[in-house]
Order: C-alpha cells, then sequence, then structure tokens
C-alpha cells in the first residue's frame, strides 16, 4: 500500500494535479485541489494500492504540497 498526502489549505489551485492525475485528484468547489473519495480537510490522505500518476502529480505541483510514501 502506499499513501498520498495532500496539504490542501497551501494548494494555489492551478489544476496542474488534475490535468496530470484526475485518477485520484480534482479541484473542490473552493477552487483547491482535492484527494478523490476522501473526505475534505486541510491535509488529506488517501491510501492506495498503487501510486500510478501521483508520482507525476506530485513533481508538477508547483508549491511542494503533494507527497507520495511507499
Ligand atoms: S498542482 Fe499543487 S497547487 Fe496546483 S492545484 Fe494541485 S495541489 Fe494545488
Amino acid at each position: 500500500m502506499a499513501k498520498i498526502i495532500l496539504k490542501r489549505t497551501e494548494c494555489i489551485g492551478c489544476g496542474a494535479c488534475v490535468a496530470t492525475c484526475d485518477a485520484f485528484f480534482e479541484m473542490g468547489d473552493d477552487g483547491l485541489a482535492h484527494l478523490k473519495s476522501v473526505e475534505k480537510k486541510d491535509v488529506e490522505e488517501l491510501e492506495v494500492k498503487e501510486v500510478k500518476c501521483a508520482k507525476e502529480a506530485a513533481e508538477v505541483c508547483p508549491v511542494d504540497i503533494i507527497e507520495v510514501k511507499e
């Protein structure tokens, strides 16, 4: 298992993570990125079997608030 962590309070709403990895990321109605299927909160965590595109999303995030733990 792996874990994706998103510090959404520091998101600038650029949409790059969603464009790169819509398997796990979407934009919330508040304009900030959000991890699909988890409750919206300041720091969101999502357990996944496969990291897939999440690492690319972490790389493209301009404010470096996406972490992938394997
Ligand atoms: S790439 Fe980073 S700053 Fe841009 S929307 Fe996603 S989490 Fe927010």
